[in-house]
């Protein structure tokens, strides 16, 4: 479903990502795990196009395969970014709208569906993630559980073909993050594809076909959970894990 080779991207003179390359296959989960300022977040927002990558290549479902060695228009990325959705560390839900509003706006706006359409699709959402009675309400009505889940059925509802989590739980109370973890175990069962940066192990281990160790602006090491978990076959692996556990 994906593949990206050699991508590569810099802030100035601040190589962030020196050469990652990724494949997943559809229905897949892959944990990005590494030190803080490895770069997670902005390989994911490479691969929704919200930034636009220095080199390298970008493949999602086959279908259009962009090279960012040459230069990459604003279609091309636009239409990159139609491919999947993120869910965000700090859920970034438009305060001035409310949660029903939150879901519909990308639908409407950016997909240009029918409002009807898009609006009873966010109520069954809604209804499944057990926010029916919060549809009306804004977001600082809400605890950052139930933004959280906002979060994850506004990207649900643009029906991408790719999820992109960024630490999803990592500004939520302790109390809440179970449910929100939960949440995207159940998405994962159900069969979606799925990128997750997190610092969550156990979660990682649970949820994910494939674990990658992200440091340095590469991919260290990449496997089985179980394997690289527990067994990691690097040093730096191995260094990072130990500081964690
Ligand atoms: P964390 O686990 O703390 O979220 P991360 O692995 O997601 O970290 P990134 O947020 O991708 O790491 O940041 C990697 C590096 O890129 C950092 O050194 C950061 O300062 C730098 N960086 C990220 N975005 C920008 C930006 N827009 N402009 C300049 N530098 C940036």
């Amino acid at each position: 479903l994906l593949t990206v080779r050699g991508l590569q991207k810099s802030f100035g003179d601040n190589s962030v990502l020196a050469s990652i390359d990724v494949t997943l296959g559809a229905g897949n989960v892959l944990a990005l795990i590494g030190p803080s300022g490895s770069g997670k977040t902005t390989l994911l927002r490479c691969l929704n196009g919200l930034e636009l990558a220095d080199g390298g290549t970008i493949d999602v479902a086959g279908e259009r395969r962009l090279d960012f060695g040459s230069p990459v228009g604003k279609k091309d990325l636009l239409a990159l970014r139609d491919q999947s959705a993120m869910v965000f560390q700090h859920y970034n839900l438009f305060p001035h709208k409310t949660v029903l509003e939150n879901v519909i706006e990308g639908p409407v706006v950016v997909q240009k569906r029918p409002r009807a359409e898009a609006a009873a699709d966010a109520l069954a959402l809604l209804e499944r993630v057990g926010l029916t009675e919060k549809k009306n309400d804004y977001p600082f009505e809400l605890s950052g559980g139930q933004q959280q889940r906002v979060g994850i059925v506004r990207a649900l509802a643009l029906k991408p073909r790719l999820l992109l989590f960024d630490e999803p739980t990592s500004a939520l109370d302790p109390e809440l993050v179970g449910d929100v973890l939960g949440l995207i175990k159940e998405l994962a069962g159900e069969g979606w594809s799925m990128v997750i940066a997190t610092h969550e192990l156990e979660f990682a281990r649970e949820v994910a076909n494939e674990v990658a160790f992200v440091d340095g602006g590469v991919i260290v090491e990449r496997g089985d959970p179980e394997q690289m978990l527990r067994h990691p076959r690097e040093e730096r692996t191995r260094q990072f894990l130990h500081r964690l556990l």
